[in-house]
């Protein structure tokens, strides 16, 4: 999995992260502006890892360009653009490459 990804000029740093107490199961992924870090849920399946690391993708250029998308427009862009991204195998470096 990479660790850094560039977007917008601005360096984020990725990481898994595990809830092991599962506070909050729904919890996928986060992305921190303050700290410029994009977090992915270890437990997750190398699909959800894509899916989720986009979705928050998503969240940094939202932030990044004020463009006040709502989260379910977040989350629909990340669906529409994860096979188109995914066909252009850009996602290989996070380990998705094997997913059909
Ligand atoms: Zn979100």
């Amino acid at each position: 999995m990479i660790d850094k990804i560039d977007i917008l000029g601005q360096e984020f740093d990725v990481q898994e992260f595990t809830d092991e107490h599962d506070i909050d199961s729904n919890l996928y992924g986060m992305c921190v502006y303050a700290t410029n870090e994009i977090k992915i849920r270890k437990e997750l399946k190398p699909k959800q890892k894509g899916m989720v690391f986009l979705h928050e993708i998503l969240h940094a250029i939202d932030y990044l360009q004020e463009l006040r998308l709502k989260e379910r427009e977040i989350q629909q862009l990340a669906v529409a653009l994860y096979p188109i991204i995914k066909s252009a195998e850009i996602f290989n470096d996070i380990g998705v490459d094997s997913i059909p």
